[in-house]
């Protein structure tokens, strides 16, 4: 099988607060275009360390349209509450797949009591894009808890990975998703080789959160640095260099337009104008 070679490493640039509880990296924004389809966005949280606090902090109530807003939290606790009545609290392990769809209004924050204790907030937020037959389909929310994620072992004793989204060597994740997506969160341990057999076609990302690994035998990927690779191609050979937290990323991609802004993201300039103006005319 053809191997997937990577097409460019992208950097830790700095970090910037989302509201006051988001310390983030962006890995991935849809001003990159279409080459990171069907993803729009990656941002990176943390670690962190928070001192006890009795407010919660985080992001005050915000809109959201024609995407999909996916949060796996690694270390910390994060509460979500929207206007279409979903609200909970998620910790290490967990994921919330949030459909914006046609617009939602929603606060993330800090949990309480993880806010009481303070701590370390360590967290991922990825926006995958819709197509455009379901932009404007309803909203909705999934809460996948660390128990519902299946484990699947890699070959050789070399880690495991809990499937969210997608499947992995038969073993597929809960998340249901529009497009043909995988969210793998893999750990690998040191000295030993893991290959992923990703479709030919699909876009594919390893984000390195923890340790070292080097890929296809060749480029040495670090901690909060992030491959991109050709669609072309079927595997991704990563050899941990260290014990390795991983987060492994492929889609089939949607070959539509992004227009976005903010947090908004459509096919065309008119549709942005329309969001806005149902924004603020409290059509959400
Ligand atoms: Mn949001």
């Amino acid at each position: 099988m053809a191997e997937k070679k990577i097409t460019r490493i992208a950097h830790d640039t700095g970090r910037h607060w989302v509201g006051d509880g988001f310390p983030v990296s962006t890995m991935l924004s849809y001003n990159m275009g279409p080459e990171i389809s069907p993803f729009l966005l990656l941002d990176y949280a943390g670690p962190a360390e928070f001192p006890p606090s009795d407010a919660p902090r985080g992001v005050e109530r915000h809109p959201h349209r024609g995407f999909e807003t996916v949060t796996i939290v690694y270390e910390g606790e994060v509460e979500h509450g929207d206007n279409a009545g979903n609200s909970g609290k998620i910790g290490p392990g967990d994921v919330q797949w949030m459909t914006a769809g046609r617009g939602i209004l929603h606060a993330e924050k800090h949990g309480r009591e993880f806010s009481r204790r303070g701590g370390t907030l360590e967290m991922i937020q990825l926006w995958v894009n819709l197509p455009a037959r379901h932009k404007m389909t309803e909203p909705g929310y999934q809460e996948i808890l660390a128990g519902d994620i299946p484990v699947a072992a890699l070959e050789d004793g070399a880690g495991e990975v809990r499937v969210i989204a997608g499947e992995l060597g038969g073993t597929r994740g809960p998340a249901r998703t529009f497009t043909p997506v995988n969210v793998w969160d893999a750990r690998l341990k040191a000295g030993k080789t893991a290959v992923f057999e990703i479709p030919d076609g699909f876009s594919a990302f390893v984000l390195v959160l923890g340790g070292g690994v080097l890929v296809n035998g060749t480029e040495e990927i670090s901690e909060r640095e992030l491959a991109f690779f050709a669609r072309e191609g079927e595997t991704i050979t990563v050899e941990a260099r260290r014990d390795s937290t991983l987060l492994v990323l492929s889609g089939e991609p949607i070959d539509e337009p992004v227009v976005g802004q903010g947090p908004f993201v459509m096919n065309t300039a008119e549709e942005i104008r329309h969001a806005i103006d149902d924004y603020k005319t409290g059509k959400f």
